[in-house]
């Protein structure tokens, strides 16, 4: 009786912000996708979503401090660009936001007294958004009289978990970059640094962070109230979130097995929707789920718009000078490394190796495609591209057979 009479409240509540219980499955399967779950969750999820709707009217909110340090404010425009009614309006409805410098209505005095008390009052998870820079004292940002260390470590020290949202706040991402002259760095590093270790810190990379990575860590970590549901890899990243690279799933990959590639922006490759490694695409490297969960309401992401994956959410909290920034420029240029599983190549080893086991049956470009006979029955493969016959210079891969009247290859020459 009692779960009919809950169902019927949340039904109400539900239709009252115009969510059908159908859009409400969907929403729970979505949050579930972004986490890393299994499909098997989603109930789980759903249930701990109403559970905390419902909440919400009996003042049962779960209190988030949202600090803004040396950013863009990328990842919060991100969060707040979620079309409505969905999930952010749900999460919105769901904690009690209690400080934000953008996204609260109060401003100055009252709302920094919003977030004293709230910090007293402990039992909160903090949102981080941005760098924390050290640099001319910690002075290089101050915040209501405070340096931004002193405003993250007040609220670090009581909070139950710290999200460091974005790549800024996961190792300082692009403030970090060089020449770092604000000394620049990540959550979990000024934490070491002053010996905070009891308050788990969750790395939430990306420039900015995808909207729904945030919503279903704190699904996980403050509505459903299981931490243990949320499994952080080494970097205490949710490994569900970033256990895979890029690569493993673009829509693309198809055409970099086959060797088909993009070389040039507005060539006949590119319409023909070819792979973009030779356009400096950061995906191999890139551990992140960005084509699952794709961006802006689920419609797009990077790859599918037609732009290399930068690497973005390549922020190693453990080692702040591995800066996604100074990792992946120039951007559009191939990438010095290619990973494939974990296994790290220098492009021009690839090649020396592949023309030592192979021999004229496939081209570089495949990467063994067809010496497994995964393109056996497919069509035919060109023995040298055409596009790489007529710019040799710019070839990505070295020929068995080498192209007329040129050196083909070169890996160096893009890097
Ligand atoms: S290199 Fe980039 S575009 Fe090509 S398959 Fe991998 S992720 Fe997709
Ligand atoms: S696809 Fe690459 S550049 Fe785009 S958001 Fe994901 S990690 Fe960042």
């Amino acid at each position: 009786m009692e779960n009919q009479a809950t169902l019927s409240e949340f039904g109400s509540m539900m239709e009252a912000r115009g969510v059908s219980r159908r859009d409400f499955m969907k929403l729970a399967g979505a949050v579930t996708a972004a986490a890393g779950l299994s499909c098997a969750a989603t109930p789980r999820v759903a249930e701990a979503l109403q559970n905390s709707v419902i909440g919400a009217t009996k003042g049962n909110l779960y209190p988030v401090i949202w600090i803004e340090g040396a950013s863009c404010t990328g990842c919060t425009e991100s969060f707040a660009q979620i079309e409505t009614p969905d999930a952010a309006t749900v999460v919105l409805d769901m904690i009690s936001l209690n400080y934000s410098e953008t996204l609260s209505a109060a401003a100055g005095w009252s709302v920094e007294e919003a977030k004293a008390q709230t910090v007293e009052a402990g039992n909160y998870i903090l949102v981080y958004e941005g760098a924390i820079p050290r640099g001319w004292g910690g002075n290089a940002l101050r915040v209501a009289g405070e340096t931004g260390i002193e405003a993250f470590l007040h609220a670090a020290e009581h909070a139950n978990a710290v999200v460091a949202l974005g790549s800024c706040a996961v190792n300082g991402g692009w403030c970090a970059a060089y020449p770092n002259a604000s000394e620049a760095t990540g959550c979990q590093d000024i934490m070491k640094e002053h010996g905070i270790t009891n308050v788990p810190v969750v790395n939430v990379p990306g420039c900015p962070a995808n909207p729904e990575w945030l919503m279903s860590v704190l699904v996980d970590v403050v509505l459903m109230n299981d931490p243990g549901l949320l499994d952080l890899d080494a970097q205490g990243k949710p490994k569900g979130i970033f256990g895979q690279t890029i690569h493993d799933n673009c829509e693309r990959r198809g055409h970099f097995e086959n060797g088909e590639f993009v070389y040039e922006f507005g060539s006949e490759e590119e319409a023909l929707g070819y792979c973009l490694y030779p356009l400096g695409c950061r995906g191999p490297q890139t551990m992140s789920n960005c084509g699952v969960t794709l961006w802006n309401n689920r419609r797009s992401w990077c790859v599918q718009a037609g732009s290399p994956c930068i690497g973005c959410c390549e922020a190693n909290p453990n080692n702040p000078n591995q800066n996604w920034v100074q990792v992946n420029t120039p951007f559009y240029k191939r990438h010095r490394d290619l990973r494939i599983g974990s296994f790290v190549f220098q492009p021009g080893t690839v090649a020396v190796s592949i023309i030592g086991l192979a021999a004229a049956a496939f081209v570089v470009h495949g990467f063994g495609m067809k010496k497994t006979g995964r393109m056996d029955g497919g069509a035919p493969f060109e023995k040298i591209r055409k596009w790489d016959k007529a710019h040799p210079e710019q070839a990505i891969g070295t020929y068995a057979d080498p192209v007329e009247g040129g050196p083909v290859l070169n890996d160096e020459k893009n890097d």
